[in-house]
């Protein structure tokens, strides 16, 4: 049988190892990608140290899959070999659970599939996905471009279209981090008046070479307050994962605003009055489906959206992983195989 290197998790909170496995066979429904390029998320913590609930071992982390499909299992229109492809987060859905035929495939009830937690990802040279998983690449983006758009991206790019702004209208994105430095570009490129909010005056530079048209720094400024002499915010997007971070900028939001929240963190106060007094609403969003992927490549194409990476070779994950792990990384980390 033909082989493979794979970096693979062998039991919660082991290491990441460099292992040669079988090169896995296309089944009914799927396709098989060889993989170029691989970002480290840091949801890849539910692997690494077995977080996600019923996860099995050994498991292949890695859900930021950019490659070129070269097998595809019976049953699969719409692909073949040759096509550039990517999969993240979202790892497939089932068809006929309640969810899905209402069109929220994203939240699958019957057969929730996670790339590289409930199915092995792409640190390794080569995967297979669902069909449906799939995002098609194009030309102008190379394969360690792409990878991060697949998780990050998407997040923030569909979280944006979806946050109820118009263009000329305010958006603020809270941090300037993974997340962060991609959706300001987002922001700015789908046409809002793009507030950057960060700790600090020395990211403010930075905010404004990603396209924002404003900083507002809250060592030093109060960013409610900040975001109202504009007339408060259409939308804000808040990536970081600060309860309190995201308190303070809540009395930022304007008439009918939006808060995206696309950072995790366990529980945040939310002030009632001002919520129903300004029609405002504090939401979650999920990253995206394949097509909202694919939307997000062909928008990042178009509009010359880049992730800024780190780039290691395959053989260093547990190296590359330490540093996304540090949060000293500008700003994805990337695996190249
Ligand atoms: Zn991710
Ligand atoms: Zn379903």
């Amino acid at each position: 049988m033909p082989k493979m290197r794979a970096v693979q998790v062998s039991r919660p909170q082991g290491p990441l190892e460099l292992v040669e496995r079988e090169i896995p066979e296309p089944g009914p429904g799927t396709v098989r990608i060889k993989v170029q390029s691989c970002g480290i998320c840091h949801s890849d913590t539910y692997t690494k140290e077995g977080l996600f609930p019923g996860i099995q071992y050994p498991r292949i982390p890695g859900h930021e899959v950019a490659g070129v499909i070269d097998a595809v299992g019976a049953g699969v229109n719409g692909w073949t070999a040759g096509q550039r492809a990517g999969v993240g987060w979202h790892g497939g859905q089932c068809g006929y659970c309640d969810a899905c035929r209402h069109g929220n495939t994203f939240a699958c009830l019957t057969a929730t599939r996670i790339t590289g937690i409930t199915y092995d990802g792409g640190y390794a040279e080569y995967m297979v996905a669902p069909a449906e998983a799939v995002a098609q690449i194009p030309e102008g983006l190379s394969p360690s471009d792409a990878a991060p758009l697949l998780c990050a991206g998407v997040t923030t790019f569909n979280a944006l279209r979806n946050g109820g702004a118009r263009p000329g209208e305010v958006a603020a994105v809270l941090g300037i981090g993974g997340l962060g430095h991609l959706g300001i570009q987002y922001a700015v490129k789908q046409g809002f008046r793009t507030i950057a909010i960060a700790r600090g005056q020395d990211k403010e530079a930075l905010a404004r070479q990603l396209g924002a048209w404003h900083y507002i720094d809250t060592q030093t400024q109060d960013p409610a307050a900040e975001l109202q002499k504009f007339g408060g915010a259409k939308v804000i997007l808040a990536t970081v994962t600060n309860a309190g971070a995201m308190q303070a900028v809540i009395g930022g939001l304007g008439i009918n605003g939006t808060m995206m929240l696309i950072g995790a963190v366990d529980s945040l106060a939310v002030p009632p009055l001002q919520l129903l007094r300004g029609r405002q609403s504090v939401k979650g969003w999920y990253s995206g489906t394949s097509i909202d992927s694919q939307d997000t490549l062909n928008f990042s194409v178009l509009t010359g959206v880049r992730p800024m990476n780190e780039v290691f070779p395959l053989e260093r994950a547990p190296e590359a992983y330490d540093r996304m792990m540090s949060g000293k990384a500008r700003f994805r980390v990337v695996l190249t195989m």
